[in-house]
């Protein structure tokens, strides 16, 4: 991307909050204990990458795995928001991929240091296009998942969230003021893996359409 336009892009898009350990499938699968609170971490808006867009394999660690991951985008400004009218501050929906070191991710967690380096690398965020949505959109009942070379490898149903999308607004607008722009990645279902070089990965969700993504070198 030309820098003038990942300059506007990044401008447009404000913080990403992500979400990790919300499915109980998913929390199976990497032994990870169930939380009592939203675990919550965050990337810059500068490791969004565009539908469409390449995506370089990192180089600083070598398994790059695919969770593919419900997104909002925050419409309206709150704080203290209650779960009750969490939805009308949801301005727009789609799908995305909160791409993760795994193999890094599993030596800071061990040794009890920040997630930065596996998480919020360069091009992590790749992001669908947005569609506009309101308080009438059954949110809980959309399904979504990735396919990897036409393989599907991830699916998952946003109701089966353990934190639903009103209890995590609820509780992130207690710690930070959301505003417009705003992105949280409502965390994966089960089925995450590798993705290597050459590999096209494709996420998918209902009335929401699908994008697509080469990783390359
Ligand atoms: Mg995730």
């Amino acid at each position: 991307m030309e820098n003038q336009e990942r300059e506007n892009e990044t401008q447009r898009a404000g913080r990403i909050f992500c979400i990790g350990r919300n499915y109980a499938e998913h929390i199976h699968e990497l032994s990870n204990p169930v939380p009592e609170r939203p675990v919550i971490f965050m990337k810059p808006a500068t490791c969004l990458v565009r539908p469409g867009q390449d995506i370089h394999f990192p180089r600083h660690a070598s398994e790059l795995h695919h969770e593919v991951e419900l997104v909002v985008k925050i419409g309206t400004m709150g704080r203290d928001i209650r779960k009750e009218d969490a939805l009308t501050h949801v301005g727009a929906v789609t799908v995305g991929l909160d791409l993760t070191l795994r193999d890094l991710q599993k030596e800071l967690k061990k040794k009890g240091l920040p997630w930065e380096m596996a998480k919020a690398f360069e091009q992590s965020a790749p992001a669908g296009d947005f569609i506009p949505c309101d308080e009438t959109m059954d949110l809980h009942g959309l399904s979504f998942g990735c396919r990897v070379n036409g393989r599907q490898r991830q699916q998952g149903t946003a109701g089966d969230m353990i934190f639903s999308i009103e209890e995590l607004i609820e509780h992130i607008s207690r710690i930070w003021t959301l505003y417009p722009g705003d992105l949280i990645f409502t965390g994966t279902p089960a089925g995450v893996g590798p993705l290597e070089i050459g590999d096209t990965i494709e996420v998918h969700g209902d009335t929401i359409g699908s994008f697509s993504w080469r990783i390359i070198r």
